[in-house]
């Protein structure tokens, strides 16, 4: 899977050189080559162009850390949209249901829609000891029903006693009183599927809904079709709603454009990937494995964490210098207030800091809140360096030009030089050693 966008993607690393942050020029052509690659590797267009525009506005000036080379830089900002795109966290199917917990897969013919019912009664089965059955509600292929029965014989898990001449709506009913009478945890409804998607189909998988309220729906789809999957999850969301999908034969999908368009796409998640014919060839949906497996370069992401570690580390420590000698200028309050933004805002900053109440009342009370932390930023970069470094020197006219450099007001700026005081104030107590070393705990 995803093997010729590793290829691509090694390029740009070589390509691009140079310090200082990313140009405009060098992230533009790293990004015409992860272009190039996502298309190649069938990805949706759609979701092409809202990505790279995603990595274009986070890379461009993005500051390259010490011991980086900017084509790292880049990896690591196109690994964290990737797993943006993939969606985050990895999500498994929900059991947070009254038993039994009904499963309905849906599909097209020859997805694999039955072995992967199969592979994952087995699992439920073997790994969480739940009681599963399986039906099959397919009575348009002959053989289809017996599949299932043979699969559940394989596997050993119980499968709807076949009643000749019954439609799928009526097998689903019967199936969900079974598994209520029988005591079992889990029901998996397979589905008929059809060649392709047609009205009939539909109608009938919404039916079946109906008649017996499943808690997942999980659309099987073969990750070989490309964007053709695509177009199936949004059709089968539009007219039924899924609740995940399951991407199958992802062992023989050199390109993964699939999986990159699924999720964007249809805002659905992909809860399991099926990687063989065996009914164990299962594997859960992870997207930051699935990034790093796109990548190839899971060492260079973590490189580039593990030097924004120490980058922070090193401010952090300047910082406490700073604070011991009690000197705290608006340049170190524009570094906290950039700090406070990346940590979630106040509220984050607030909930890292145990017992700081008191502090909390101190700045909202100077007028600090989530929404002002940009003025502020705007404000402070308004000032020339020495104001910055000597802000009791701001005189009147000073602070009317700023005002109006940043778009605020006179005021506004009197109440950040407040600020700002009252956390010089502050910080000289802590440095003094009368408080606990908030900014240190706060950064470390
Ligand atoms: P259905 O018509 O959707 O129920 O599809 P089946 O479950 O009958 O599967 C059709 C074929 O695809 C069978 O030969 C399966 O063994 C095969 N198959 C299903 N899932 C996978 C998979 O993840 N990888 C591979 N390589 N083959 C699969």
């Amino acid at each position: 899977m995803f093997s010729s966008l590793q290829d691509r993607l090694g390029s740009i690393l070589n390509g691009l050189t140079g310090r200082g942050a990313l140009s405009e020029a060098d992230v533009s052509a790293a990004l015409r080559e992860v272009r190039r690659a996502l298309l190649e590797a069938d990805v949706a267009l759609e979701v092409v162009r809202s990505f790279t525009d995603r990595v274009k506005e986070k890379a461009v000036g993005a500051e390259i850390l010490k011991s980086i080379k900017p084509g790292q830089m880049v990896v690591k900002i196109v690994h964290d949209e990737l797993v943006a795109t993939l969606g985050t966290e990895g999500v498994s199917i929900d059991l947070n249901a009254p038993a039994p917990v009904t499963v309905m897969m849906v599909g097209l013919q020859g997805s694999g829609k039955t072995t992967t019912t199969g592979k994952i009664a087995k699992r439920f089965t073997e790994r969480q000891k739940k009681r599963v059955l399986m039906a099959s509600l397919d009575t348009r292929r002959p053989a289809a029903q017996e599949q299932l029965r043979v699969l559940g014989e394989q596997t050993g898990v119980a499968t709807l006693p076949i009643i000749p001449g019954q439609g799928p709506v009526e097998i689903a009913v019967r199936a969900s009183q079974a598994a209520r009478l029988g005591g079992y945890d889990i029901l998996i409804l397979d589905t008929a599927g059809r060649t392709h998607i047609d009205e009939p189909l539909m109608a009938e998988m919404a039916e079946i809904k109906a008649r017996s309220t499943p808690h997942e729906i999980l659309l099987v789809a073969d990750s070989l079709t490309g964007q053709d999957a695509v177009n199936l999850a949004r059709s089968f969301d539009g007219r039924v709603g899924i609740t995940g999908i399951v991407l199958t034969r992802v062992d023989g999908d050199g390109r993964g454009g699939a999986a990159l368009s699924m999720r964007a796409v249809t805002g659905k998640p992909i809860k399991l990937l099926g990687t063989g014919e065996k009914m164990d060839a299962l594997e859960e949906f992870h997207p930051s494995r699935v990034a790093d497996r796109i990548l190839g370069m899971g060492d260079i992401v973590s490189l580039v964490e593990r030097a924004a570690e120490n980058i922070d580390a090193e401010r952090a420590a300047a910082m406490a210098k700073k604070m011991q000698s009690g000197k705290f200028d608006l340049n170190d309050l524009a570094d906290q207030i950039g700090q406070m933004q990346k940590m979630g805002g106040l509220g984050g900053l607030m909930g890292m800091m145990p017992g700081v109440a008191k502090m909390k009342d101190q700045i909202a009370g100077a007028g600090l809140d989530d929404r002002l932390l940009k003025r502020q930023l705007a404000i402070i970069s308004s000032m020339t360096a020495y104001e910055r470094a000597n802000p009791d020197a701001l005189k009147h006219s000073r602070k009317k030009r700023i005002a109006a450099g940043s778009g605020t007001s006179s005021a506004d700026i009197n109440k950040l030089l407040k600020m700002h005081r009252q956390m010089a104030d502050m910080m000289k107590a802590v440095g003094k050693g009368k408080g606990p070393g908030i900014m240190g705990k706060l950064m470390g």
